[in-house]
């Protein structure tokens, strides 16, 4: 099974490097790309990274989505079907100075340069590998100076709820909680969002990185022992409440 490898490499990522590189180096990168297929492969590849990763197939959705909400990072892709690749980056120079990576088939030095010009801070020539992207991306962030800024805090408190991510430990009041490491990661995720509803389908793929396609009991299972851990259940929920038929959320008891 793919996710089951998908996530084994993320794991073998956080042993093998310092966890603080690996947190530093998570962004929220927009990916301006129009072929679904370069698409898919690019988003599977920074979410397993650990990037926050959205993807639009058109420069008006990119300049619609920047305007709203600035991510980190943009790669963009020149061939778009709306505007040509330089007018949109241009366009996106206009609104935003957040760093942006060409994805380019074209490799001749008088494009690259003036891509440069017009404003980008990177081009990549295709095809390219998730890792050689990856590489590119924690550059252009450590120049830019933004790497910190993308940086999660370090704990989050909730009640006496407390969540270290950089050690990976949670405690509840004095006791600390044996939790496994999709445990820990899914009351890391809700944590990181007191109070907000977070529905399956997001935990689905934002902790487990697997498309939700009916494998609400994955969640389930894991909802049974977290509760069990934080010393409450379904029918008595304290911390870990369910938002019946939407999804669940962590919230300070009363
Ligand atoms: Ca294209």
């Amino acid at each position: 099974m793919t996710h089951r490898n998908r996530q084994v490499s993320l794991h073998d990522r956080l042993g093998a490097f310092p966890r603080e590189q690996y947190l530093l180096c998570m962004a929220t990168v927009l990916l301006v790309e129009d072929d679904h297929v370069v698409r898919g492969a690019m988003l599977r590849s920074l979410a397993d990274r650990g990037h926050a990763v959205h993807a639009v197939g058109t420069a008006l959705e990119a300049l619609r989505r920047v305007a709203a909400e600035t991510p980190d990072l943009v790669v963009l892709d020149l061939g778009l079907p709306d505007l040509d690749g330089s007018d949109a980056l241009r366009m996106l120079r206009g609104i935003t100075d957040v760093p942006i990576i060409i994805a380019t088939a074209r490799d001749d030095e008088q494009s690259v340069v003036r891509l440069l010009r017009a404003g980008a801070d990177d081009y990549m020539v295709k095809p390219f590998t998730g890792a050689h992207l990856d590489a590119r991306i924690a550059t252009v962030l450590r120049r830019a100076g933004r790497a910190s800024r993308s940086a999660p805090p370090a704990v989050h408190e909730v009640g006496e709820l407390r969540v270290d991510l950089g050690e990976r430990s949670a405690s509840l009041g004095e006791q600390a909680l044996a939790l496994t490491r999709k445990e820990f990661d899914l009351l890391a995720y809700l944590a990181a969002r007191p109070g907000r509803v977070v529905s399956r389908r997001e935990l689905l793929e934002e902790v487990w990185r697997q498309p939700s396609v009916g494998e609400d009991q994955t969640i389930d299972v894991h909802l049974y022992w977290l509760r069990r851990k934080l010393g409450e259940s379904a029918a008595k929920p304290r911390y870990l409440r369910t938002v019946r038929g939407v999804g669940f959320r962590l919230v300070a008891p009363d």
